[in-house]
């Protein structure tokens, strides 16, 4: 059992994040065991961070483990972009020793920056992405990993033969699901231009029979599109995977910038949801996402920090640029706290056990510490998302364990 005294940052809903000076925050074993005002608190203070304040973990829906080391090269659009940069540096991960050393020092970073849980794409070989596995258990981290699939238009290096890349996925799938409590496998086409459809029907087939997670990009950019119509035919981009199979609650699609009415309501019939990569869009000059429509049809998204297109790992930026990256709709610090937190915790469904500090749920914390000149109150919350270079995080932990 450990007591820490500091203040609590609780997300509650998309509008309301509470804010609770001084308690007492108590963990025995993974789990929160209670919060309590510092005044009522009748045992022993293990540890003093009175003049920090506490989160829940910080959780990234979509990040490209693979791309971790390239992230700020700049093209400034998707397809040059992945030709120039993407590709090359995804081919060096099929040495294992190169795919070891970046899953250490991403995993490394995330926790650093507050990342507890994070939805992971790694690149196209079975190897790297069971060593990505590997880390993950033995640092203990929560996360959804994923081998990128791709068994067309892409580089010889990376290209897959299309019947290995299912075995591989499958076998991925067998051997991560389920083994251990913070880890989830998630099938991860890249996105429709680099994969076949007999490869994503396949994956599509397996991964309904069990209620499996799958992740890939939809609609970032013009000419994608254009792509996307010359190599199916379909009237548009979500068609194509609606054929695939790939509809589904447990479907997370990234971006989802330029889509048609009737693509929205496609995503909203079949319950699937969004990961929202506002950094990555501007730097790629993808578009806007367009979140008022997105969530009229009432579509589940959370933020995504795209790296290697989104510039940086650390999910507080994200947040101030989900407000900077809408030209016209406010979106508040409580809100956009609230996707790198509980509304992400709700998209995967772990909100019984993530996303917001609560007796009985897990203990991913996180310990910030302000610039000298900011006051701890309920102000700290909009400081916090704007001006997110004058905090420190100094501890996180995932499920009781300072990591
Ligand atoms: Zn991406």
């Amino acid at each position: 059992m450990k007591n820490i005294l500091t203040n609590v940052i609780n997300p509650v809903s998309c509008e309301v994040i509470q804010f609770l000076p001084e308690q007492v925050i108590s963990i025995e074993g993974s789990k929160i065991t209670a919060i309590i005002p510092k005044q009522e608190f009748q045992g022993i203070v293990d540890e003093d961070l009175s003049h920090q304040f506490a989160l829940p973990g910080f959780i990234d829906l979509h990040i490209h483990l693979s791309q971790y080391y390239i992230r700020g090269l700049y093209e400034p659009a998707l397809l040059p972009w992945l030709n120039k940069y993407v590709f090359p540096e995804e081919a060096r991960s099929k040495d294992n020793e190169y795919a070891q050393k970046l899953s250490r020092d991403f995993f490394s970073a995330l926790l650093k920056d507050g990342t507890t849980t994070a939805v992971i794409y790694t690149a196209p070989f079975f190897e790297a992405c069971n060593t990505a596995f590997e880390i993950a258990s033995e640092i203990g981290i929560r996360a959804l990993i994923g081998m990128t699939l791709m068994d067309k238009n892409c580089p010889e290096p990376l290209k897959q033969d299309s019947h290995k890349a299912i075995e591989d996925s499958f076998l991925l799938y067998e051997k991560w699901h389920n083994k251990n409590a913070k880890l989830d496998y998630v099938f991860t086409p890249r996105f429709a231009p680099t994969c076949s459809m007999e490869l994503m029907q396949e994956i599509g087939k397996f991964a309904k029979k069990h209620n499996a997670w799958i992740q890939t990009h939809l609609s970032e950019n013009k000419a994608e599109l254009n792509l996307v119509k010359e190599l199916f035919g379909f009237d548009n981009y979500t068609l194509v995977y609606e054929k695939a199979g790939l509809l589904s609650e447990h479907s997370i699609f990234a971006h989802c910038i330029h889509l048609e009415d009737s693509e929205l309501q496609l995503l909203a019939e079949n319950k699937c949801k969004i990961a929202h990569c506002p950094d990555s869009n501007f730097f790629l000059k993808s578009g806007e996402f367009p979140i008022k429509r997105i969530e009229e049809k009432g579509i589940a998204y959370g933020l995504g920090s795209d790296v290697g297109s989104g510039t940086t790992i650390n999910m507080l930026y994200h947040t101030k640029m989900m407000n900077y990256r809408q030209s016209w709709e406010p979106v508040s610090a409580a809100k956009a706290l609230y996707y790198i937190t509980l509304g992400s915790a709700r998209l995967l469904g772990l909100d019984s056990e993530i996303g917001s500090l609560e007796t009985g749920k897990e203990a991913d914390i996180v310990f910030i510490e302000p610039a000298e000149d900011f006051l701890v109150d309920d102000n700290i919350i909009s400081k916090l998302v704007f001006c997110e270079s004058d905090f420190t995080i100094t501890h996180t932990l995932v499920g009781g364990k300072e990591l």
